[in-house]
């Protein structure tokens, strides 16, 4: 409770109890019919955004950690802490910020992105969701990835096996080829059969060309110093500082690729279809931020019906970055 006399211009808000049911922060199923119905106006979904930024809170102050606050009246996306008077605004410092695109529309769009495994692409996300503008979708679908890529730009993959792989995407004669390293957690273990089995972890992507100095940046980031790294021999990733490798000599075998890079290998494979796909192509500036959804996606899909809220809550947290910046 406050103590503090209400301003003139700004109101208390009592926290509305039907958002706890479908706390962002619990990360729980959520079936279309359901997200539709539950968030189907723009303060329901500032209600959520809020709870996103401040881990399933109301309000959190960035400050002095207040929890109390004052809602303004005619701002609805600014809330003010009643200790420090330290003012909140929803979208700063997200993903949100600068976007003249309702709050409700936003969460909708990151729904659709999360609910089907092929994503969507920008021209669907236009029809969806009744966008006027294809360039106003496309833009959310790369501020929506930026999210992403960060989110997953926390995690060291740690073994106890990687792969460790180099590939291509898109056409040389087109001049739309980009390079990329792939590496990803395995890991072999017997069923309760005695069967041997084999199971992909985290992966982490770079799209940079295969040489041996940004194979070298690329592990330093991204895996953790001693660990196994299997590859396919050639010469930019051997002996690579900080790891533990090994590799056999594949030659484009598939059968030994099978047995050696599996996962690194299906991985490529359907990352290149999904594109192919969902996208018709791309140009290959913005192969980065395709495949941090789609590696996004991979890292998480044991756990499809939690992406939504994942992505949600990745997006509240991500800082914003100009739009250049996104694709460079
Ligand atoms: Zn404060």
């Amino acid at each position: 409770m406050t103590e503090f006399p209400m301003p003139m211009h700004k109101a208390r808000v009592d926290t509305c109890c039907s958002f706890v049911q479908y706390s962002a922060m619990q990360y729980q199923q959520l079936r279309s019919i359901e997200f539709f119905r539950e968030v189907d106006t723009e303060e329901k979904a500032r209600q959520w955004l809020w709870q996103c930024r401040f881990d399933g809170k109301d309000f959190v102050c960035p400050d002095c950690e207040g929890e109390g606050f004052w809602q303004h009246r005619k701002q609805a996306e600014i809330r003010e802490c009643e200790l420090c008077q330290r003012e909140v605004r929803l979208r700063a410092a997200t993903v949100f910020g600068n976007s003249k695109v309702p709050i409700l529309t936003w969460l909708r769009a990151i729904f659709l992105v999360m609910q089907d495994k092929r994503g969507v692409s920008a021209l669907q996300l236009m029809r969806q969701l009744g966008l006027r503008s294809y360039r106003t979708a496309w833009r959310m679908l790369l501020r929506i990835r930026h999210a992403l890529r960060q989110r997953d730009d926390r995690y060291i993959l740690a073994g106890p096996v990687i792969e460790l792989d180099g590939a291509s995407f898109g056409r040389r004669e087109t001049r739309n080829q980009s390079e990329v390293l792939v590496a990803i957690e395995t890991k072999d273990w017997v069923n309760d059969r005695g069967k041997p089995k084999s199971r992909a972890g985290f992966a982490k992507v770079l799209v940079t060309e295969e040489t041996k100095k940004n194979a070298q940046q690329f592990v330093t980031k991204a895996i953790k110093p001693g660990a196994l790294v299997n590859t396919d021999g050639s010469q930019s990733l051997r002996n690579l500082a900080g790891i533990d490798s090994d590799y056999q000599v594949t030659d484009g075998d598939p059968t030994i690729i099978g047995r050696w890079l599996p996962w690194v290998h299906r991985f490529i494979s359907n990352a290149k279809t999904w594109i192919l796909g969902t996208h018709h192509g791309i140009d290959k500036k913005y192969l980065p931020a395709y495949i941090a959804e789609y590696t996004y996606r991979f890292n998480r899909r044991h756990d499809p019906n939690t992406l939504f809220h994942r992505a949600l809550f990745a997006c509240a947290q991500a800082s914003h970055v100009n739009l250049p910046v996104l694709c460079a």
